[in-house]
């Protein structure tokens, strides 16, 4: 039987039960749960692997957690909409939730609004129906259904683990035929040394103004896991001297201030003591060459950490 597999954008505005649903669906099936650095590209929560069984497709979920959705009061914030925006239109599904106990109100027509302009497929979840009178959920439905043609409908409890089973039969059913991005053996180490370049673009982000952030990017060379310590080697390629000059600091004062920080949250992350080596690589008009930026797309960034082995 095929398989299939793809990117999941999971949605809602505080409170719905995101991380409930996360935890749930992790009971089995989650096999990676990473902590989540605050960065503005996409975050991998969690691979779901669903075994194929009779009449059912089998595949792999990728769930990704878009960076905080909030009506932008800022020019960073109207930055990082843009970003869930892009990290949207990338999703191969969009699983919107709300939450049947609260009136829905500007907050969710906001969310409701982004998954729309995507033009991504998007089911609506409506959580804690254990809460609810059943008489109230067909109008609720009826309600949500003119709002959007949502791909499907989904009553859920994530607390009570209701209607999982359904969901996760509409999911394999949704994502299009594709590559095991993850093994089931190899599971943890690969999708931590993501990680760790997303750690370390955070603490570039805190660490140095703007602009720079914007012209650097992060490559993990090194990646050797031991059971006391890991040693990481991560390359910091930005566009010119004056930037590099930024980037190190005085007597290497900058550099040293981002790795200090960025250990210790790797540290925090994988659970043993890090080594952790920073280099800063200058590398003129890398954001214009197509290869490098190729290179370092996020999908092909996983696929060559994990291998496109088909399954
Ligand atoms: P998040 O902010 O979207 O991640 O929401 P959380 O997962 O943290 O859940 C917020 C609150 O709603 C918590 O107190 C959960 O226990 C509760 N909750 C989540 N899902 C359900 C559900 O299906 N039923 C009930 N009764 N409570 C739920
Ligand atoms: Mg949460």
């Amino acid at each position: 039987m095929s398989f299939h597999s793809g990117f999941v954008c999971i949605l809602g505005r505080p409170n719905v039960g995101k991380s409930t649903l996360l935890n749930a669906l992790a009971g089995e099936k989650l096999a990676i749960v990473s902590p989540k650095p605050q960065t503005t590209r996409n975050r991998i929560q969690g691979v779901i692997h669903v075994p194929a069984a009779k009449g059912k497709l089998g595949g792999q979920a990728i769930l990704i957690d878009t960076p905080g959705v909030h009506k932008p009061d800022s020019a960073l914030g109207r930055k990082m909409m843009v970003e869930v925006r892009e990290a949207l239109e990338g999703c191969d599904l969009i699983l919107l939730i709300a939450d049947v106990t609260e009136k829905s109100g500007a907050a969710d027509q906001f969310v409701l609004d982004l998954a729309k302009s995507s033009g991504t497929p998007t089911f609506l979840l409506l959580n804690k129906i254990d809460r609810i009178d059943k008489a109230k959920l067909l109008p609720l439905i009826d309600q949500w259904r003119k709002l959007y043609d949502f791909k499907e409908v989904i009553p859920i409890s994530a607390l009570k683990r209701n209607g999982l089973d359904i969901l996760l039969s509409d999911v394999m059913n949704t994502l299009p035929e594709g590559p095991k991005y993850f093994s089931e053996d190899h599971i943890t180490d690969q999708p931590t040394r993501f990680m760790v370049g997303e750690i370390i673009r955070e603490q570039i982000l805190s660490a140095t103004r703007q602009e720079v952030p914007y012209f650097t990017t992060v490559i993990v060379e090194r990646f050797e896991e031991g059971e006391k310590l890991t040693r990481i080697a991560a390359a910091i390629y930005c566009e010119r001297e004056s930037q590099k000059g930024i980037l190190v600091g005085t007597g290497g004062s900058m550099l040293k201030k981002i790795g200090t920080a960025a250990r210790l949250e790797i540290e925090n992350m994988i659970g043993t003591k890090v080594f952790l080596e920073l280099f800063v690589k200058v590398r003129p008009g890398w954001r214009n060459s197509r290869e490098f930026v190729e290179e370092l797309d996020w999908r092909r960034q996983l696929e060559n950490l994990v291998g496109p082995h088909r399954g």
